[in-house]
């Protein structure tokens, strides 16, 4: 294809402002995809991703689009994630593009991670096209939308361009738009091939499939290429294009966006962010990379039938080959028995991970409280990194560092009250403040990120009726006032509940876990004091008070069948019990322990 006529571009949305239906409706009036075949989210190819409503990988579509001046231009859509925990999947996909539509939705405006998207886009030199989704909503408001996107901007509120995802209006014009507005590519096509991955994915038949986009030269099937980053050398088995099904096709040059196989199983064997070169003509230098995505929330997975552990390992190692970002090795906990310590990008990627391992590998799991990761250092030089509470190191401390975050919130103007409340509670220090429109404000603060993990996101929502949105981005680690509490069951400790929190809320964390445990686990034959402890420092204490558990005392005699059954019954029960010290603890109250509310 003539670089001239093409056009590679993304789309940033929030969640819900309508990506996924403009897409679809996009791939419709092209008539890429036929009316009868027409399903909602068309590109959202995982389960999870279309129950959820949310889109996690990356994913490339050629649209073919005659434009007014009745030439046929081939335009890539390189879709995005819209979900915090992605960040770094939107910005190698903002790489491969020249421009990008923001997309926001005219009953709500711009919502903070669109914000932070749109930063992103306009470092990446990326044009990018305003545009107001959902106008046939009643409640739109598009001309006081139109005007906030033109002050974020710096454009004229009359070009922010007003469609309906939903019903097609505005579509075509928007289609246009991309061709008039975004540059086409530039590259050299008889330089040596450089083209960048821009994501990599697992597919159980055909092996890796890794998406690129050729910035200069050209890719052929059955060539030999070279990955610049590791060296090594791979046959291009197929090569083609996303339209959107895969469809082969003779090669890719200047400008293109596609597809290769290799038959490699392994994503990290071609890794996001690398150069292709081919190796009968090697380029000499690679094309600017991405930062590696970085687990920052720790957290212990666990299989609630212990012979399930190899079944839970098979199926970790397999989402790995998708997910260069989930990151495990095994650990052994005295409460829940054979797991591994799973490192995420942030809590949805935990949750959407745990979900996918229990639907597509049938797996019953436990996981643990979500943790950051501290560095440790201690008096006698040491210095440790600590991803698992309970691995917290014993002896005099010097310092702990934890990770920091700097969060930018958009709300409404009349709670900013409440999210001033919320964030100083989470120890936030406010940064700065900007009013977007009369009655919205942009709020930045610098927050620990341990803060943010647990259920942030949840009380903004409820304080804000749901107006606010949030986004963060990590900014390093800081000193900060921090103790490990343990929780112990007559004297010992429950490793799975050692948490590391701030020495101000030590106390109230303690509280609640032995209350919680107190009443979960049920009365044994002995007093069982239930206590939260700093190390040797006791500052929370319940207790279970004994009693004589006799089960047949209840069937005076008489019916000895009723007699066997319960004595069964009591047998099976105990298999699922965990020893913690001489305390009989069912799995089930740890389980509801761990689980929140
Ligand atoms: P995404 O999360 O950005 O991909 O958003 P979706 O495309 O999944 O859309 C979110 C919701 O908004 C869905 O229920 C859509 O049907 C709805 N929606 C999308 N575009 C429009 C539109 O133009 N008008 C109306 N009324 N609803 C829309
Ligand atoms: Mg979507």
């Amino acid at each position: 294809t003539d670089p001239a006529l093409i056009r590679n571009f993304c789309i940033i949305a929030h969640i819900d402002h309508g990506k996924s239906t403009l897409a679809d409706r996009m791939l419709q009036i092209t008539g890429v995809v036929e009316d009868r075949q027409m399903r909602a989210q068309y590109l959202d190819r995982m389960d999870i991703e279309r129950e959820r409503g949310i889109t996690i990988k990356s994913q490339a579509v050629r649209i073919p689009f005659t434009a007014l001046d009745d030439r046929t231009y081939t335009l890539d859509l390189i879709d995005t994630p819209g979900h915090v925990d992605f960040t770094y999947e939107v910005s190698r996909s903002l790489a491969a593009c020249e421009g990008a539509i923001l997309l926001v939705d005219a009953a709500q405006g711009i919502e903070a991670q669109t914000l932070a998207n749109l930063y992103m886009a306009l470092e990446n030199d990326l044009t990018i096209i305003p545009v107001l989704n959902k106008i046939d909503l009643p409640a739109a408001q598009p001309e006081k939308y139109a005007e906030e996107l033109a002050g974020i901007i710096g454009c004229e509120p009359s070009d922010v361009l007003k469609v309906s995802a939903k019903t097609g209006e505005g579509v075509e014009e928007l289609l246009n738009e991309i061709v008039n507005q975004i540059p086409p590519p530039v590259g050299e096509a008889d330089a040596p091939a450089r083209a960048m991955i821009f994501d990599s994915v697992y597919d159980t038949y055909r092996g890796v499939v890794t998406y690129v986009r050729v910035v200069d030269g050209h890719l052929s099937p059955r060539e030999r290429i070279q990955m610049m980053s590791t060296r090594a050398s791979h046959e291009i088995l197929e090569i083609g294009v996303s339209s959107p099904e895969p469809t082969k096709s003779k090669g890719l040059a200047v400008g293109e966006v596609g597809y290769i196989i290799t038959g490699v199983k392994d994503v990290r064997q071609s890794k996001v962010g690398d150069t292709i070169t081919t190796l009968n003509k090697p380029a000499g230098e690679m094309l600017a990379g991405y930062q590696e995505p970085k687990p920052m929330v720790f957290s212990g997975l666990y299989p609630i039938d212990g012979t399930d552990y190899p079944v839970l390992r098979d199926a970790l190692e397999k989402l790995q080959l998708n997910d260069a970002a989930l990151a495990f090795e095994p650990e052994t906990s005295a409460a829940l028995g054979f797991g591994f310590r799973c490192g995420f990008l942030g809590l949805l990627h935990l949750e959407i991970t745990r979900a996918r391992l229990e639907r597509e590998f049938n797996l019953d799991l436990i996981s643990t409280a979500p943790n950051v990761i501290y560095r440790v250092d201690m008096e006698d030089g040491a210095e440790h990194v600590v991803t698992n509470p309970s691995e917290f190191p014993a002896g005099k401390i010097e310092a702990i560092y934890e990770p920091m975050v700097k969060a930018t919130l958009l709300s409404p103007s009349d709670h900013i009250g409440q999210i001033m409340e919320l964030c100083q509670d989470r120890r936030g220090e406010l940064q700065g403040m900007d009013y977007l429109s009369e009655d919205r404000v942009e709020m930045r603060y610098t927050l620990p990120m341990a803060e943010i993990v647990f259920d942030f996101f949840d009380a903004l929502k409820s304080r804000t009726k749901g107006y606010a949105s949030l986004d963060y981005e990590p900014i390093g680690e800081q000193q900060a006032d921090l103790v490990k509490v343990d929780i112990l069951l007559q004297g010992e400790p429950v490793d799975a509940f050692s948490a590391i929190v701030h020495k101000e809320k030590a106390y109230a964390y303690g509280v609640e876990m032995t209350k919680k445990l107190r009443e979960l686990i049920p009365r044994q034959q002995f007093e069982v004091p239930v206590q939260a402890a700093i190390g040797a420092r006791v500052i929370a204490r319940e207790n279970i008070r004994a009693i004589r558990k006799d089960v047949l005392s209840k069937c005076y005699g008489g019916d000895i069948s009723r007699k066997r059954k319960l004595l069964e019954k009591q047998k099976e029960g105990k298999k699922r019990m965990k020893m913690v010290g001489r305390v009989e603890v069912p799995q089930e109250a740890f389980i509801s322990a761990l689980s929140t509310d």
